[in-house]
């Protein structure tokens, strides 16, 4: 038996989400003829009261539109120095968009309404002109923080005022959902476009959703498709998206669970350094001079657990799905014995 912490997204569909998935109905989604893709875009657009939604192959894919969309090249978007969309895509922003970012060091990955006034360009010909700020709830690099909602309330008002827009990176929002007690209807209210993923937390195969009004969709399509994201008959994975959002968002209480325990037991340990807050799913913890990332990696691996290296004494556990209370138990007898 391997136990993977290395991420949420190791998960394996379900029995019940596989049979699902083989009697979708599907056809041409390319052509807007896939049932169960256009279900699944339906579904998502009302659960965040927005008009509609894009269903695409990764969470990299839908940010990435998002940003394309809300900008022109030479601007400039606000975001937190952890934020995925800055460190884990590839310099995408850029790439993609030709929009620098301008960074900000929040707490734990948040930023506030100050943080964007303070950050945004003034209107001379030898600035950047800010356009857009991304948010991302929870934050990965952060240990899977929350925002509270007032806070995000805070943004979104400052942002209407400065005419800038506002997107969120939510690949683990159900998280914060689950944590925090706000509905999705509420997150979606504070936001111009939502992104959103299925192949985290919630356990499908593949997949993302992108989510605003109709006319941010109907731009965001024609860009999926420039993207090479445009995929035929996507129903079958589509369908486990749908069997994710109905099945598997009230169940991440275990994960948060489960990682509360993981946190509480790496605090007596005597090789652990420091742990950070564990909000959610994602548990990151600074070791001792007893073992570098690198070794502890190696160690856990020797006793069938795999760990990602977060940084040169950093190590991230994230709990999902797959990673049940046998295996819990199996991972805090190990942890004991290195
Ligand atoms: C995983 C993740 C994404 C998207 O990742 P893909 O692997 O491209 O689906 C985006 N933002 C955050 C915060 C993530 O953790």
């Amino acid at each position: 038996m391997i136990i993977d912490l290395r991420s949420d997204t190791v998960t394996k569909p379900t029995k019940e989400m596989l049979e699902v998935m083989m009697s979708a109905n599907v056809g041409d989604d390319v052509f807007s003829e896939d049932p169960t893709v256009m279900a699944l875009e339906e579904k998502s657009a009302a659960l965040f009261g927005m008009q509609s939604a894009l269903f695409c192959p990764s969470g990299t894919m839908t940010n990435q539109i998002a940003i394309k969309c809300h900008t022109q090249p030479g601007d400039e978007l606000i975001c937190d120095v952890n934020s995925h969309i800055y460190n884990y895509e590839g310099g995408g922003i850029s790439f993609n968009s030709g929009v620098q970012a301008k960074l900000v060091a929040g707490n734990r990955g948040r930023i506030t309404a100050d943080d964007v006034e303070n950050n945004i360009n003034g209107g001379y010909d030898w600035l950047a002109k800010t356009s857009l700020v991304c948010l991302e709830n929870t934050v990965n690099r952060a240990g899977g923080s929350c925002y509270d909602l007032g806070d995000l309330a805070a943004i979104k008002n400052k942002c209407r005022e400065q005419k800038l827009a506002l997107h969120l990176d939510g690949a683990r929002i159900f998280n914060a959902v689950v944590r925090k007690g706000y509905s999705t209807i509420e997150i979606g209210n504070q936001f111009d476009s939502v992104s959103i993923c299925l192949s985290k937390g919630l356990g499908a195969p593949v997949g993302s959703l992108l989510i605003g009004n109709a006319e941010f969709i109907r731009k965001a399509r024609r860009l999926r498709k420039v993207f090479g994201g445009g995929m035929r008959q996507a129903g079958f994975l589509a369908a486990a998206g749908i069997y994710a959002l109905d099945h598997h968002v009230a169940r991440l209480k275990d994960d948060h669970d489960k990682a509360t325990i993981l946190g509480e037991e790496l605090k007596r340990l005597p090789y652990v350094k420091s742990v950070m807050p564990v909000d959610t799913n994602i548990v990151i913890f600074d070791l001792t001079e007893k073992y570098t990332a690198a070794g502890f990696e190696e160690a856990l691996k020797s006793f069938g657990i795999r760990a990602a290296a977060f940084g040169k004494q950093t190590i991230r556990f994230v709990t999902h799905l797959d990673f049940t209370s046998a295996m819990l138990n199996q991972t805090v007898e190990v942890l004991r014995k290195l």
